[in-house]
C-alpha cells in the first residue's frame, strides 16, 4: 500500500555536475553531465528516478552519498533531513542512514566474507540470517567470498545490507537487474517497507513497469535534468495525463503500449542544445525553446516544458 508523504529527508536544489577533458588541440573543456537537478524525497515515499542510459542517474546516487570521483565538479545543494550535505556529514551518514544499494556488484569487499560484510558495523548475525533467508540465500552463503556468488546472489546480499539497519534514506541504483521477477517484486515490497517506516527511497531504475509497481511519484530524466516530477497514477492514467512531450514518448516507446521509438538520440553531455534539452526531437519546439526553461508547477507536478498545459 503506497503512504501517507510527510517531510523531506532530501532536497536537491540545482545540482551541477560536471567533468573537466581535453577537447580539440589539447584545451581543457567542461562536461555538464547534470545540470539544474532539482528534486526531493519525502518520509514515507518511494521516489523513481527513469530515464534512458546516459541520462545522469548514477551519477545523482554518487552525487548524493558522496562518492563521485575525484575529478567531478559539483554545484548546487544536497540537504538531508534539513540539514546541507558536506563531505564530513556524508562520510557520517553513508552506510548508516543513507544507504546505497549500489547498480554494480563490485561494491562488495573481494577480500571479505558476504556474511560479515552484510552485518557490518551496524547489524547482528541474527539479523543477517534473516535478511539472507528473506532473500533465498541459504546459510552457506554468509561464509562465501562475492567471486564465489553468482550476479543475482551478489545483488541479493547487497540489498541485505539495506535491510540490516534502519536506514532513513535509501538510494537504489538499479537493484534489480540479476533478480528473478520474485524476488525483484520482493525487493520492491522491501522499500515499501522502508517508506511505511518513515524512510525515503529514492529508487533509480530504466524499469518504469516496476516503478509504476513501486513509486509514489516518478520522476524523468532527460539529459542530465529533471524534465518532469508526476504521481505515479499519472504514469498509469496514460500520456495523456502527462506534462512533458519527452515523458509522454518514454511511455509510448515501452513494449506494452505502442512500442514507438522517437527519433534521434539524446545529445552527448558536450554538446547539449541552448535551451531545452529535447529541442532537436521535440515537435512542439518554438523559437522560444531555446532560452532557459525552469522547472514550473502544473496539475499536482512540475514539468521542464514552455508549452506544457
Ligand atoms: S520546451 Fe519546447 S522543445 Fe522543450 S519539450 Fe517543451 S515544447 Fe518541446
Amino acid at each position: 500500500m503506497k503512504n501517507k508523504i510527510n517531510s523531506a529527508v532530501l532536497q536537491v536544489k540545482g545540482l551541477h555536475i560536471s567533468f573537466e577533458r581535453y577537447g580539440k588541440g589539447l584545451r581543457k573543456v567542461n562536461l555538464d553531465v547534470i545540470h539544474s537537478l532539482s528534486l526531493e524525497v519525502f518520509s514515507g515515499e518511494i521516489l523513481a528516478v527513469v530515464g534512458s542510459s546516459g541520462s545522469g542517474k548514477s551519477l545523482l546516487a554518487h552525487a548524493i552519498l558522496g562518492i563521485l570521483p575525484r575529478n567531478a565538479q559539483v554545484a548546487g545543494t544536497i540537504c538531508y533531513q534539513g540539514q546541507k550535505l558536506t563531505p564530513e556529514l556524508q562520510k557520517k551518514y553513508r552506510g548508516t542512514e543513507m544507504m546505497l544499494i549500489p547498480q554494480s556488484v563490485d561494491y562488495l569487499d573481494p577480500l571479505m566474507r558476504v556474511g560479515k560484510q552484510v552485518v557490518g558495523t551496524r547489524g547482528t548475525k541474527q539479523k543477517q540470517e534473516q535478511a539472507f533467508l528473506r532473500y533465498g540465500l541459504n546459510e552457506e552463503t554468509a561464509k562465501k567470498y562475492p567471486f564465489q556468488l553468482s550476479g543475482g546472489m551478489a545483488r541479493r546480499v547487497l540489498i541485505s545490507t539495506a535491510v540490516v539497519g534502519k536506514p532513513k534514506l535509501i538510494v537504489a541504483d538499479e537493484p534489480t537487474p540479476g533478480l528473478n521477477p520474485e524476488i525483484a517484486e520482493e525487493t520492491f515490497k522491501h522499500f515499501r517497507e522502508f517508506a511505511n517506516a518513515g524512510a525515503g527511497v529514492l529508487l533509480i531504475t530504466h524499469d518504469i513497469g516496476l516503478a509504476l509497481q513501486a513509486a509514489d511519484r516518478i520522476a524523468v530524466l532527460y539529459a542530465g535534468t529533471v524534465v518532469e516530477t508526476a504521481p505515479a497514477k499519472d504514469f498509469q492514467a496514460g500520456k495523456h495525463a502527462l506534462r512533458h512531450p519527452y515523458s509522454k514518448a518514454f511511455l509510448d516507446a515501452l513494449p506494452q503500449n505502442a512500442f514507438a521509438p522517437i527519433a534521434g538520440t539524446q545529445p552527448y553531455a558536450g554538446d547539449l542544445p541552448p535551451g531545452c534539452p529535447f529541442a532537436p526531437r521535440c515537435r512542439l519546439r518554438t523559437p522560444d525553446c531555446a532560452r532557459h526553461i525552469p522547472m514550473r508547477k502544473i496539475r499536482g507536478g512540475e514539468v521542464r516544458c514552455i508549452h506544457a498545459t
